[in-house]
């Protein structure tokens, strides 16, 4: 299902994606060098029940998925990139986190996800990962404008990702959002421009550029839910959920500083 929102559902939408952004930088503020993986989904959990938002995750039960994820956020380490279920870890320096976490607020859900660094250490191919999800989000984003299609989009990631040096997976990428967490049009990570849905005001998408130093292929953790790099290299991911408007693209996730 592909959803065209109204002005209303679009003002809920601008609060679901302020809190999302709000609780991921107090995450990020919060998480150090000892932190555990289990505190993080404990304080996830404390700020949206505080907010009177619901868990897009908690009781989500996709085909891909061992049962209910039963977790508030998903944490992924170095080499964990998507659907990283917390679990007992203390975090060390140099880790690099992943991030990625959906709520909905007022019936409308909003979705984002952060890399950053643990600690101290700065490892330089971390770094550069990092940036190139982040060049890669503002390039997708850039591309949705009214009247531009899905492939533009797609395109524009795909080309900073590769020009980048990394491989690109199309099994999981961006997505449609509105009333529910995950709708159509799927948004792969790479495509050909003028190809896909017609974008219109109205159309909130979830865009997500993510990486992985060397391979292309994941594998599915023990826990049944984790997706972790092949090669067990480490990985990166950036993500936020936007509405299409008459002018272009509203970045929905944008955390307080940055809206104001
Ligand atoms: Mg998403």
């Amino acid at each position: 299902m592909i959803e065209i929102l109204n002005s209303a559902k679009l003002a809920r939408a601008g609060e679901a994606g302020a809190l999302v952004a709000d609780i991921l930088q107090t995450l990020r503020g919060r998480t150090g060098v000892g932190t555990n993986l289990l505190e993080i989904d404990r304080w996830a959990e404390e700020m949206i029940t505080e907010a009177g938002a619901q868990s897009c995750y908690v009781d989500y039960e996709p085909s891909f998925g061992r049962g209910p994820f039963g977790h508030y956020i998903c944490t992924g380490v170095n080499d964990a990139v998507l659907h990283g279920r917390p679990r007992d870890r203390t975090l060390a320096d140099g880790d690099l986190l992943t991030l990625d976490l959906a709520v909905s607020k007022g019936g409308v859900a909003a979705d984002s996800a952060i890399s950053f660094l643990v600690g101290e250490a700065r490892p330089p191919e971390s770094v550069e990962m990092i940036a190139a999800t982040e060049r890669a989000l503002a390039a997708g984003i850039a591309a949705a404008v009214p009247g531009a299609r899905t492939g533009d989009i797609s395109h524009a990631i795909g080309t900073v990702l590769r020009e980048a040096g990394y491989p690109v997976n199309t099994e999981f990428g961006g997505h449609g959002i509105g009333s529910t967490m995950h709708q159509d049009p799927h948004i792969a990570n790479t495509g050909r421009p003028g190809r896909g849905y017609k974008l219109r005001p109205g159309l909130m998408l979830a865009l997500e550029p993510w990486v992985m130093a060397d391979t292309a292929d994941l594998v599915t953790d023990a826990d049944g839910w984790t997706l972790r790099s092949a090669t067990g290299c480490r990985t990166a991911h950036s993500e936020h959920t936007i509405a299409i408007t008459g002018d272009g693209a509203r970045i929905l996730t944008l955390p307080g500083a940055a809206r104001s």
